[in-house]
């Protein structure tokens, strides 16, 4: 499954970036933790928008790239298993 996977609640620090960058209004900042969550999983379009932002690896979207600045920009480590 091409989406995003997980969000790391040891590394998330709920600066929210990961929020305002989803094009599809997938993630909210939970109330009670203060921390980021997966809300919409259905919606998601594997755009890696919200792992290129978040200052501290928190989230993982499969299939897993290269971590780099600039979004749209990937280096593919496993193509053959998307
Ligand atoms: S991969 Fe893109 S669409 Fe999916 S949750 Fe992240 S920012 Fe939103
Ligand atoms: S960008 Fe990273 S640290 Fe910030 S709220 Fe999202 S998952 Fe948490």
């Amino acid at each position: 499954m091409k989406v995003i996977q997980l969000i790391d609640t040891a590394l998330c620090k709920g600066c929210g970036s990961c929020v305002e960058v989803c094009p599809m209004d997938i993630l909210r900042i939970d109330t009670i933790s203060g921390l980021a969550k997966i809300a919409f999983l259905q919606e998601c379009q594997t755009c890696y928008q919200c792992m290129v932002v978040c200052p501290t690896d928190a989230v993982s979207v499969c299939p897993r790239r290269k971590k780099i600045p600039m979004p749209f920009n990937y280096k593919m480590e496993d193509d053959e298993n998307g």
